[in-house]
């Protein structure tokens, strides 16, 4: 028996590693990783692991926790092609692993500035080695200018500020966070950011940007610039797909695959950020979630119909933000909204409720101090899941309890 071989060692693969055993799997388990770590947890790369002395790991598993369940963790190794008639997957050391069954779980990786030839001072943040690199230019009252108003560039703008270095957002954008939070909610992150002194330059194009390895000089479309010892570049993530593609498998904004995280290939899977899939409580409609959640539960989805489950992917998207104080949720998919409810919380927290033509909620957005809008971001999700028509006039008054609206 070749047993299950899973590509990429991040969220997703980690997960479904361990999921194989969870669920009483006993042929072999191969994790190969290209990273030289543990599998272990990306959001405090920009948030915690960035403000303490040094970048911390946060481990998904121990190599005790690997070996007592029979796991083999290939790490620092990079797998470079599938040959599927063989059903055996080329590794960069020269050795070969055979599968019967394969996930690609090969994460994102950032989206790249068009310019060349940037240094040292220009750092992208995917990996904990990112972070390391990024972590020794950050101190009080060092300079950094950071590209892109996306998740990535706010979460390091209030790590940074917590350093006590000096920041500017540059967004290209009209506004922060323009793809998938409402106006309102980036509105209320913008104003944070500005009270704790970061200067954010939203509608702002990149003309040209140079490092000498010791300082950044950056010039703005309109003639401004901009000098910074660091340049922190957030401008999105692409799928990682080439070896999907090399294999013939089919790529579309993301590895394809269907709700059951099958490529064309019965015996390819793919989950996570990698991969593009039909969302069942949408209609169908094919998205590529980059969120930790999602990487986890598809992690977890893989494994079961690997082992001849045939379940459908179910769960309703879902993502979280911390920057200050202040923690943003989101369920769903906002943007299949077409009008908008508010419920105000205590202590300033509120939730949009996104409602369809006609009118089935189908995404809740959430802001407020730490945990304050978790409880009921979770019952809309539920709401949501069962395809729930709610009463606006409910939907907006604090009066009325949401769980009373699940049971109805
Ligand atoms: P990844 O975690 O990217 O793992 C893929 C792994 O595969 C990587 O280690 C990669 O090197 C490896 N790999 C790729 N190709 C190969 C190959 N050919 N051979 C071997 N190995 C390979 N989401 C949230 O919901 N909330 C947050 O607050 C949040 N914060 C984040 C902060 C940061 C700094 C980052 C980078 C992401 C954050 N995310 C957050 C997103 C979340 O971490 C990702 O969605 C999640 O990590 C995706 O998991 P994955 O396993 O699909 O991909
Ligand atoms: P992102 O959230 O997509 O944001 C990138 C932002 O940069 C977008 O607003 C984008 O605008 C803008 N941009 C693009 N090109 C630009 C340019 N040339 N100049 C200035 N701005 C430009 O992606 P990200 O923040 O880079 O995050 C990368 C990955 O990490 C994603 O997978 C993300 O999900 C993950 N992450 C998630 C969290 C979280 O969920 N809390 C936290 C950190 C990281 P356009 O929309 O026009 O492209």
């Amino acid at each position: 028996m070749a047993g299950i071989a899973i590509i990429g060692a991040g969220e997703c693969g980690g997960r479904a590693a361990l999921a194989l055993r969870d669920l009483g799997y006993e042929g072999p388990v191969t994790l190969v990783g290209d990273e030289p770590h543990l599998p272990y947890e990306r959001p405090p790369l920009s948030k915690d692991a960035m403000t303490g002395e040094a970048p911390a790991i946060k481990a998904i598993a121990t190599d005790a926790l690997f070996a007592e369940r029979a796991i083999r963790h290939i790490h620092s190794v990079r797998a470079v092609a599938v040959d599927r008639a063989a059903h055996v997957v080329q590794l960069s050391d020269g050795s070969s692993l055979p599968y019967d069954k394969l996930l690609l779980a090969t994460g994102s990786v950032p989206r790249q500035l068009p310019m060349l030839g940037l240094g040292s001072r220009c750092v992208y943040l995917r990996t904990f080695n990112d972070a390391l690199a990024m972590r020794a230019h950050l101190s009080a009252g060092s300079r950094v200018a950071i590209i892109g108003g996306g998740f990535i560039g706010l979460e390091l703008a209030a790590s940074a500020r917590k350093l006590g270095a000096e920041v500017i957002v540059i967004e290209a954008q009209p506004r922060i966070l323009m793809r998938g939070v409402p106006a309102e909610i980036a509105g209320i992150i913008h104003k944070a950011h500005e009270a704790e002194g970061v200067s954010i330059r939203t509608g702002q194009g990149l003309a040209a940007i140079a490092d000498d390895g010791k300082e950044v000089a950056i010039a703005l479309a309109d003639g401004q610039k901009i000098v910074a010892d660091l340049a922190v570049i957030g401008i999105g993530a692409v799928p990682v797909t080439v070896l999907a593609a090399e294999a013939g498998l089919a790529i579309d904004n993301g590895i394809a695959v269907d709700e059951r995280l099958r490529t064309a290939d019965p015996d390819i899977f793919a989950a996570g950020d990698c991969c593009s899939f039909p969302l069942t409580v949408y209609g169908g409609r094919r998205v590529r979630l980059e969120a930790w959640r999602n990487a986890q539960e598809q992690g977890a989805l893989a494994a079961r119909n690997m082992l001849g489950a045939d379940e459908a992917h179910a769960a309703v998207p879902w993502f979280w933000s911390d920057q200050y104080g202040l923690t943003l949720q989101i369920a769903g998919l906002s943007d299949e909204g077409k009008s908008i409810v508010r419920r105000d919380l205590d202590d300033g927290a509120f939730i949009l409720f996104h409602l369809a033509q006609d009118g089935r909620l189908v995404a809740a957005s959430g802001i407020g101090p730490g945990n304050a809008v978790a409880r009921d971001i979770r019952l809309a999700e539920m709401l949501i899941a069962g395809r729930a028509k709610p009463a606006p006039e409910a939907l907006g008054s604090q009066a009325v309890k949401l769980k009373s609206l699940l049971a109805a």
